[in-house]
């Protein structure tokens, strides 16, 4: 533990520039400031060793602290009434804490008396409270005068810096910084924080003859203490060591930025370090591209040949592209075996060569302990100026080039296109709208009839979800669903859907005198959510409508799924009596087995097989109506756009279509027209 030895305690005390004092725990001071002199009148020698005056009942008042300091070791009193020398009452709000010098507790006191000027400061309220944790571990100390000038400083503070103190009597103390910080802003921040006299505390990296590997870290609190006439007249400091812990959060912070095997910038270092290089590359219109390099199948080589030689494959990787690589470019290492470039100088030209080369570099076989391994490298790069603004999202595009790239096969090199770049903005513009959207209701239906084959009969609707945005226009379903998926807000929007569309049914069924169903599209998540069921359940109670009027539509690559719970799921669905139906039939992967355990009432078979028909007359079409009516399911063809399919489907088993032969998707009002003009 700190001695206090070497710390002139009452200066210390003196320098808080409120009154203050430290007491045992039977009430006797031990120290007395400057600033309580004033207050209570009572001179320094007057108390000290005696009982502490200025407290009315002051063993009562003891007997009232100790069990809350007990609890709370910083404790503020009401305000109080406190006695002054010439009997005369000081009120004062107390501010108590629980302290030891030299193994003597006690209690330090600090007043802050009714109307005394400005009211405690931030600074000074931490500055109370840490009173104890500073006098125990303030090993440090020194004082200079208002020039800045040292006038005093402790032999351990010498020691640490490794020279005698005469030395350092009336050199400016901003010498004692480290050599390497000298410009770093932080001799600023404390000049300016001392102009106006406020206390500053913070830490500050010393010149340290001790400290030969790394640099020693003084946590220093500098109070100017202000002459009778307001000026600041000098400068105490006092300082811990917090090297340790400084030395400690910086290998944490390394770790936070770095890729720990390579020692490379991760993303987030690159994004913490470059993140304003894109400003200046923007100001001088100058070049800034991006490329990320993946070794594919990383995993595979990672497991087969264990994590050494996959460890060590990584760095001679980092290795040779560094050799190859121009020295203005950066090299990161965000993840695996993801690496990354920041190319900056290069033409777009160049640096299509580069990566062309460097992919070559990289899939010349590596030599790693007895294995030779090859690699095959997919590239993916965006150059800038591009449609985006910012590091993080010229990143992610390079990422989704590079995923394209993959998706078509190993070994590619994509380049973000104008297209992609675009379609890209688009996206990230659609996927804000989208929260506003839900939010302000600019959603809204299309219901697009159903019709019987047999008889040509209306005999429902498919509700369809769309958007209008005020700047983007129409945005079709295909391109915002998707998002709203990923974006987990389908949930909510799909709920309104189903609530909407079930409300519109009710109230259209009354107008005509025959059946009228309504057909739904079930997103995969909405599916899977808790609240669905509820929903369901709701809209049964109600709207008192028969739910076998509302048709579930779910995708068939969702009933692939999960088999077993998607199964459950359907039970609980088909227990409230819903319809259900497997949407897109025919471009998933359902096997048989499947289907029949499914209890699904209805197929609709998928418009490309419809396509199919048209083009080349194949049997396929047929097949699957059959195969939905061995089954014993209702068969809707969807799409129908022409007469010669109608007529065909009408020859087989089908049971109803819908299509823009018939109808498109239509309004409310022209539903209602519909309903009542008999059109259909
Ligand atoms: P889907 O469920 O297969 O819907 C049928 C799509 O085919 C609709 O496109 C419809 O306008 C279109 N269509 C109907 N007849 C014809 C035709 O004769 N020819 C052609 N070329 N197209 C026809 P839409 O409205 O663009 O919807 C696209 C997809 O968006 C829907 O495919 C569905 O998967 C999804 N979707 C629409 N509304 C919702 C919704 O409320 N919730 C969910 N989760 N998805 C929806
Ligand atoms: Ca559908
Ligand atoms: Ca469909």
């Amino acid at each position: 533990m700190t001695s206090l030895r070497d710390l002139p305690i009452d200066t210390f005390i003196d320098a808080l520039s409120i009154p203050c004092c430290y007491i045992d725990f039977d009430g006797t001071v031990l120290l007395w400031n400057e600033q309580a002199e004033t207050l209570f009148g009572w001179e320094r020698d007057e108390v000290l060793h005696h009982a502490l005056p200025v407290v009315q009942h002051l063993e009562q008042a003891l007997e009232t602290w100790s069990p809350l300091l007990l609890q709370y070791p910083f404790s503020t009193t009401a305000l109080t009434a406190f006695k002054h020398k010439n009997g005369s009452v000081v009120y004062a709000t107390a501010y108590l804490q629980t302290f030891s010098i030299n193994d003597v507790n006690g209690y330090f006191l600090a007043f802050l008396p009714k109307g005394f000027g400005p009211l405690i400061s931030t600074e000074q309220f931490n500055l109370l409270h840490h009173f104890q944790a500073m006098i125990e571990h303030s090993t440090y100390y020194l004082a200079a005068n208002a020039r800045g000038e040292i006038t005093e400083i402790n032999p351990l503070l010498c020691d640490l810096i490794g020279a005698p103190d005469q030395q350092f009597i009336g050199r400016n103390w901003f010498e004692l910084i480290h050599p390497s910080f000298e410009d770093d802003p932080i001799a600023g921040v404390v000049r300016q924080a001392l102009t106006t006299d406020q206390i500053w505390n913070g830490e500050m990296p010393i010149r340290s003859q001790r400290h030969v590997t790394n640099i020693c870290w003084l946590n220093l609190t500098i109070v100017p203490i202000l002459s009778e006439d307001g000026e600041i007249a000098q400068y105490t400091a006092f300082g811990f060591d917090v090297s340790d812990k400084k030395r400690l959060e910086q290998e944490v912070n390394y770790l936070a930025y770095h890729n720990d095997l390579t020692g490379l910038l991760n993303k987030k270092g690159l994004l913490r370090q470059y993140a304003h290089s894109l400003t200046d590359v923007k100001e001088h219109n100058g070049l800034l591209h991006v490329a990320l390099f993946d070794i594919d199948r990383f995993k595979i080589i990672n497991e087969s040949f264990g994590s050494r030689v996959g460890n060590e494959l990584l760095l001679q990787i980092k290795d040779r592209a560094e050799r190859f690589l121009p020295q203005s470019s950066v090299m990161f290492h965000p993840s695996g075996g993801l690496y990354g470039i920041l190319f900056f100088e290069q033409s777009k030209e160049e640096v299509f060569q580069l990566l062309r080369q460097l992919q070559h570099e990289l899939q010349r076989p590596f030599r790693i302990y007895h294995h030779s391994i090859m690699l095959s490298i997919s590239i993916g790069c965006v150059f800038y100026p591009s449609a985006t603004n910012s590091l993080d999202e010229l990143y992610t595009r390079a990422e989704s080039a590079l995923f394209k790239g993959k998706r078509i096969g190993v070994g590619t090199i994509q380049f973000v296109t104008k297209d992609m770049d675009d379609a890209f903005s688009r996206q990230i513009h659609i996927e804000k709208a989208l929260y506003q959207a839900l939010e302000e209701k600019h959603f809204y239906l299309e219901y697009q009839p159903k019709f019987d084959l047999k008889t040509d009969k209306l005999i429902g609707f498919e509700a369809l979800l769309r958007w209008h945005h005020d700047q983007l226009g129409q945005i079709p379903p295909s391109e915002f669903i998707p998002l709203a998926e990923e974006m987990a807000l389908i949930v909510p929007i799909n709920n309104w859907v189903i609530l909407e569309a079930t409300k519109q049914l009710k109230a259209w069924q009354p107008l005509v005198n025959h059946p009228l169903s309504m057909a739904v599209n079930i997103s995969p998540n909405q599916f899977r959510s808790e609240s669905f069921i509820n929903t369901l359940r709701n809209i049964k109670q109600q709207l008192d409508l028969n739910p076998s009027d509302v048709i579930l539509e779910i995708t068939e690559s969702l009933v692939m799924q999960q088999t077993e719970e998607t199964i459950a799921r359907m039970n609980q669905i088909k227990r409230l009596d819903y319809r259900l139906s497997i949407d897109d039939f025919g471009t998933g992967f359902s096997s048989l087995q499947y289907l029949k355990s499914f209890p699904v009432d209805e197929l609709k078979i998928d418009k490309v097989f419809l396509d199919d028909w048209m083009t080349s007359k194949s049997h396929l079409l047929d097949v699957i109506v059959h195969l939905g009516k061995s089954l014993n399911l209702h068969v809707v063809a969807e799409g129908v756009e022409d007469q010669i399919m109608l007529d065909h489907l009408k020859e087989t088993d089908c049971d109803s279509f819908q299509g823009f032969l018939y109808a498109k998707p239509m309004a409310p009002d022209q539903v209602v027209r519909l309903l009542t003009n008999n059109e259909i």
